[in-house]
C-alpha cells in the first residue's frame, strides 16, 4: 500500500505550499521512492479553465488535457513525470462527482450527506491516484489557508484516512512567521493558531514547515514546540532562498526526507539528488552574461501590485534554458497597453536580447503586441510567440506584409473580412450554445516539424508532441498568400493540417507556435524551443 503525505498551509496564502509539496516529493524521489503528488483546490469550479489568470494564475495544461492549477506545473517540474487529470481535484469535482453516483443510484436508496460522502469521495479519488500511479509516495497538497471554511471537508477527509490507514499517513503544516518590521523578531503565535485550529478539526500535525523570511532559531523552535505540543525535531526551518529548485536542499539541511521515512518506519532506498544538487549549484553561480528577455502581456497588474503568476511556466522554461547555456536570465514585464498609445516606447525593445509573446484571450492589449511583434520583424529582433503570440504574428504578417490591411483574428473582430486566424470548426458549436468549460483543444497533439528550419535544428526530430489550449487556428486559405511572403510553415499537425509552428524567412530567429512548449520544460531538460531561442538571442545580440 502507499504512503500518503498531506500538506497543507497556515497563517497565509502564497508562501509555497506547491513548492514546498514539490519538494518533499523530489526528495523521496532521491531516496529511491516512485512520488505522485495531487492538488485540491476548494474552488467549486470544476477546473482551472474557467478562471482568470490574475486571480488564480496561470492556468496549467497536462498531457491529457486537463486545465488545472499551476501547481501541477511546480509538480511536474520538480518530479519530472507527466501528471494527468487523476492529480487534480476540486470541490466542485467532489460534489460533480457524488451527485452523479446519487443518481445513478449507487447509494442504494441511502440518504446522502456531506459528511461522510464528500470526505469519502476524496479519499477514494487520492487511493484511485495511489493505484494507477503506483507510487510509493502519494502526497495530497490542500489549497487555501487553515481556518478557511472551504477546506474543512478535505481536512475532514484527512483526518478519517489517518484513522483508517494507521501509520501510512502523516500531515504536514506549512506555515508561515511573520518577522514583523517594527518588532524586529520572528513571532509563531500566528503558527500557534493555526495549530489550534487544525488541532480543533481533529488533527495533530506531524511535522511543521516554519516558512519565513529568515532561518528558524532555537527560541522560536522551542516556543512552537512547547505551544503546538510537538517535538522540536520535527519542527523544519524553512526560509527564502534565491531559487525554488533550492528548497528540497534546504530541507535536507534539516533533514526532512530521514524524518518523513521514520514516521513511516522505513528507511532510504538510496541517497542522492546528485544531478539536482548540480542544478542548484549552477543556478547559484554568479553569471557574467545576462540574457534580458521581455515578456509582453497584459495579466500582471492587481492594485498596486505587479504579479508574475499568471506565465509562471513560461518564466520557468526561460530561466532552465538560460541556466543550461550558463547565462542569467533577466525577465521584464512590458505591459502591452503601453505600445499602443505610445509608439515611441516601442525603441525601449531594442535593449532586449529576445522578446516574448505569451499565450492570451480577448481583446485588450491586442493592438500593442501587434506593435510590438512588427518592430520585432523590421529590427530583427529574436522573438518567440505562444499560441495566442503565434495568431498575433500572423494578423501582423497578414496586415503588413502581405497588405491585407484588415486582416484579423476573428477572435478580435469577429466580423472580420479577412480573418486570417479563424474559429476551429469544431469550436463553433461550443462558442454558440456557450459551452465553455474545457472544450478548447486541449492536451498533447503531434506535430510534424518541417526540415530546413530553425524548430528543426531545436529538436532534431521529425515528430513532436506538445500540448494545447486554444479556439482558434491559422486558416489554410490563407497559407498560401503567407507563404508566397516568406512565411515558413515550419510544423503541421498531421491530422488536422492544422499550422503549430511558423518562422519568418530574411530572419534570424522569428518562431511562434500554436502550442504551449513551455509546459513541457523541465529544470534539467530545458525545452528545445526555449533553449533555441535563448541560444541565437545571445548570440545575435552579441
Ligand atoms: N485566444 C486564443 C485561442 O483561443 C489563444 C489561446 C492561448 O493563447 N492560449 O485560440
Amino acid at each position: 500500500m502507499a504512503r500518503f503525505i498531506f500538506v497543507a498551509g497556515g497563517v497565509m496564502s502564497g508562501i509555497g505550499k506547491g513548492v514546498a509539496t514539490a519538494s518533499i516529493g523530489k526528495i523521496l524521489q532521491g531516496k529511491g521512492f516512485e512520488v505522485t503528488a495531487i492538488k485540491i483546490d476548494p474552488y467549486v469550479n470544476i477546473d482551472a479553465g474557467t478562471m482568470n489568470p490574475i486571480e488564480h494564475g496561470e492556468v496549467f495544461v497536462t498531457d491529457d488535457g486537463t486545465e488545472c492549477d499551476q501547481d501541477i506545473g511546480n509538480y511536474e517540474r520538480f518530479l519530472d513525470r507527466n501528471l494527468s487529470t487523476n492529480n487534480y481535484l476540486t470541490t466542485g469535482r467532489v460534489y460533480q462527482a457524488v451527485i452523479n453516483k446519487e443518481r445513478n443510484l449507487e447509494y442504494e436508496g441511502r440518504c446522502v450527506e456531506v459528511v461522510p460522502h464528500i470526505p469519502n469521495e476524496v479519499i477514494f479519488r487520492i487511493k484511485k491516484l495511489s493505484q494507477v500511479s503506483r507510487a510509493d509516495f502519494v502526497l495530497i497538497e490542500i489549497g487555501g489557508t487553515i481556518g478557511e471554511y472551504q477546506n474543512m471537508l478535505f481536512l475532514e477527509a484527512a483526518r478519517m484516512m489517518k484513522l483508517r490507514y494507521p501509520g501510512n499517513v502523516i500531515f504536514i503544516l506549512v506555515s508561515y512567521l511573520p518577522v514583523p518590521k517594527m518588532i524586529g523578531e520572528m513571532k509563531t503565535k500566528p503558527t500557534q493558531y493555526a495549530v489550534r485550529t487544525l488541532n480543533s478539526a481533529g488533527i495533530q500535525p506531524d511535522l511543521i514547515l516554519a516558512r519565513s523570511v529568515v532561518p528558524l532559531d532555537e527560541p522560536r523552535k522551542k516556543k512552537i514546540s512547547i505551544f503546538c505540543n510537538m517535538s522540536s525535531n520535527d519542527i523544519i526551518s524553512a526560509p527564502d532562498v534565491k531559487s525554488i529548485y533550492e528548497i528540497p536542499i534546504n530541507f535536507e539541511k534539516d533533514k526532512l526526507g530521514k524524518k518523513i521515512l521514520s514516521k513511516f518506519n522505513l528507511k532510504a532506498r538510496r541517497g542522492d539528488l546528485k544531478d539536482w544538487q548540480k542544478l542548484v549549484k549552477n543556478i547559484k553561480t554568479n553569471k557574467k552574461r545576462k540574457a534580458r528577455i521581455g515578456m509582453v502581456g497584459k495579466y500582471f497588474k492587481t492594485g498596486k501590485f505587479v504579479l508574475s503568476d499568471s506565465y509562471i511556466s513560461i518564466i520557468e522554461a526561460i530561466k532552465h534554458a538560460c541556466w543550461n547555456k550558463g547565462v542569467e536570465p533577466e525577465i521584464q514585464w512590458l505591459n502591452s497597453e503601453n505600445y499602443k498609445k505610445d509608439s515611441n516606447r516601442l525603441k525601449e525593445l531594442k535593449e532586449f536580447d529576445g522578446i516574448v509573446i505569451p499565450g492570451g484571450f480577448g481583446n485588450r492589449g491586442v493592438e500593442g503586441k501587434i506593435k510590438v511583434i512588427e518592430f520585432c520583424r523590421k529590427n530583427k529582433i529574436p522573438f518567440l510567440g505562444l499560441c495566442f503570440g503565434m495568431q498575433l504574428a500572423v494578423v501582423e504578417f497578414a496586415r503588413n506584409v502581405c497588405k491585407i490591411k484588415s486582416a484579423n483574428s476573428r477572435e478580435i473582430n469577429p466580423k472580420t473580412k479577412y480573418p486570417v486566424i479563424d474559429v476551429m470548426p469544431e469550436q463553433k458549436i461550443f462558442l454558440k450554445e456557450k459551452k465553455m468549460g474545457a472544450t478548447m483543444r486541449l492536451g498533447a497533439y503531434e506535430c510534424k516539424i518541417s526540415p530546413k528550419t530553425i524548430s528543426f535544428r531545436a529538436y532534431r526530430y521529425n515528430l513532436v508532441s506538445e500540448r494545447h489550449r486554444h479556439r482558434y487556428e491559422l486558416n489554410n486559405a490563407f497559407r498560401e498568400v503567407l507563404e508566397r511572403r516568406g512565411m515558413i510553415m515550419a510544423g503541421i499537425n498531421p491530422e488536422k493540417d492544422l499550422v503549430e509552428i511558423i518562422e519568418l524567412k530574411n530572419h534570424p530567429f522569428f518562431l511562434a507556435t500554436q502550442f504551449h512548449p513551455e509546459f513541457e520544460s523541465r529544470p534539467l531538460r530545458p525545452h528545445p524551443l526555449f533553449r533555441e531561442f535563448i541560444k541565437s538571442s545571445l548570440r545575435l545580440r552579441n
